[in-house]
Order: structure tokens, then sequence, then C-alpha cells
């Protein structure tokens, strides 16, 4: 395949940011003995601001998927799940219903509460995909639920040589992606990178990013990323906007593809920096809202 070159357009990003971490996510279950990684755990959600929760999931053994996570609450937070492989089915107590196939993406808003399932709907093949848990501001965590399913075909893609990135969220390149959110700003984007390719992403230097490699390996401002590690961004200097270093480019993120070219979900978003407080699927600013949480669900209140 052929290498791409830049040379021909100016660099969005001078000097991309650093890795700060490498994270390897643990092996966990959850649902009903649903096995997967989680990558983003609670340690870094302050880190992380405004994300709480990255799972990867990815298996072609139906006894690590087929249990599915059945009937479960959720308040205070946005779930999006991304699906690569297998066919998933989605039911919750606002009536919405949706099949998620490979390439398409459900974008759900559990607002002031929902009670949902996500039930494979099939008996053998691959199962693989993310499920990533946004945050909400303590203004509208009480809001409405709101669903929707993104079909692969309706999810905006950009294109350059060696490159094709998936825009779930945010935008890149000027290609706007098919969610926005106005409080956290969420970038989500599916990056594909032939060997040697390279994707320049500019961010807003507040914002906190990540990445997480599927396929393949990156390098990130000479850090090696392999496929099933996450690679934290280190924020730029506070001063840096102010252009202190004459001929800095905007802050953002380089992605290099090794040798096997790289699949990488790419992540930012505008922290909230409001308290976190969270008791398994519910995800609030204090605890207090937590016990009404637990009692509202107990009580019937979230469906
Ligand atoms: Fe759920």
């Amino acid at each position: 395949m052929d290498t791409p070159t830049s040379t021909d357009a100016p660099a969005l990003v001078n000097t991309s940011r650093t890795v700060e971490r490498l994270v390897q996510g643990q092996a966990t279950s959850d649902g009903a003995g649903v096995k997967l990684v989680r990558v983003l755990t609670q340690d870094l959600q302050r880190r992380l601001d405004p994300f709480l929760m990255l799972d990867a999931f990815g298996t072609q053994n139906p006894g690590d998927y087929i249990g599915g996570f059945p009937d479960h609450p959720h308040r205070g937070f946005e779930t999006i799940t991304y699906m690569l492989e297998g066919r998933m089915r989605h039911r919750d107590s606002a009536g919405n219903e949706g099949l998620l196939v490979p390439g398409s993406v459900q974008w759900m808003t559990a607002g002031r509460g929902v009670i949902h399932s996500e039930m494979p709907e099939q008996q053998e093949g691959a199962m693989e995909g993310f499920q990533l848990w946004l945050n909400l501001p303590g203004k509208t965590k009480m809001q409405p639920p709101w669903y929707r399913d993104i079909a692969s075909s309706e999810i905006p893609e950009w294109h350059a040589e060696g490159v094709t990135v998936r825009v779930i969220a945010g935008a890149t390149h000027g290609v706007a992606g098919a969610v926005q959110r106005a409080d956290t700003e969420p970038l989500y984007l599916d990056v594909h990178l032939a060997p040697g390719a390279r994707f320049e992403q500019p961010l807003p230097a507040t914002h906190n990013a990540f990445a997480y490699v599927y396929r393949g390996g990156l390098a990130v401002a000479g850090t090696a990323v392999r496929r099933g590690r996450m690679a934290i961004f280190a924020n730029p200097r506070p001063d840096f906007s102010v252009g202190a270093t004459a001929g800095a480019g905007p802050d953002g993120v380089v992605l290099e593809a090794g040798d096997e070219g790289a699949k990488a979900i790419l992540i930012a978003g505008r922290p909230l920096r409001e308290p976190i407080a969270q008791h398994g699927p519910f995800v609030m600013n204090t605890q207090q809202e937590l016990y009404q949480a637990v009692e509202d669900f107990r009580a019937g209140r979230l469906a």
C-alpha cells in the first residue's frame, strides 16, 4: 500500500501530545456473564473527565457473550455502544427498540433513568465492539431519556490516502460527526490507517483525550501503542494556547501507523470538573443523589 505524504498540505498539528500513560485494561465480566475488558476503569474517571468507562468486548466464543445484558437501570450519563462485529438487540423502558449490527452505533442518554436490556441476537460467530460512558453535567442529569440508533451508513467518514476516519461524534477535517453534545463536546473517531499512514487531530488544549488500539499498532510522539492498549494523552501546559513558542501549531495528537497498519478509536472531550458519585449504573454528583436513584429504581420510578 502507498505511504501517504503530507508535503502538499500544511500540518494541522505541529507537535503531538505525548503519551502520558499506557493502560492495558482489566479482564472482567458484566451483565449475565459477558466477558469484556474494562479499559477505562473507575480510578481514571477524574483524569479522563467527562468519560466514565470504556469497555472493549471481542470474542468468537458464544459462551463469552450469550448471556447478554438483561434488564438493568442507568441514570445520570450517556452510553455509546459501537459494534464492530455481531448483532445485539436493545429494548428499554422508554419504549425504544433497536438492533445493533456491525458498524452501527447506539447512543443512549439515560438522563433521569431508563431500564434496558442489550441481548445478543445470534447464537454463534464473533461479537466485538465498545461501550463508552459519557457523563452528563449536573444540570442535565435528570433530563428525559433520549435514544438514537445510528446505522453504519449514517456515520460520516473522512478519507485521505491510507486513512479512513469514521466520525461518530465531534468533527474532524471539516466532517461533522453523527452526534454533537454542547456540554462535553465529545470527539469519537474510529481511525483506520494503512501501514505507515499518519493522522492528525487538533484538540482543544483543555480537553482530555485517549486512544484505544484494536488492530495493528501505532506510534504517538515516539511511544509505541500496541493492540489492546489505551494511550492517555498528556494535556498541554496551561499556557500552550498563548502561543509562547513561535510557530507552534495548535494542540492535538498525531497517530502514526506501524508496518501492520492500525485501527484505533480516538476519544476526547471537555471535562465537566464536577464531583463524580457512582454506584454501579448510577452516576450523579452527590451521595444523596445516589441514594435517591437507588430508591427511585426500587420504587419503580425509573421505568
Ligand atoms: Fe446498559
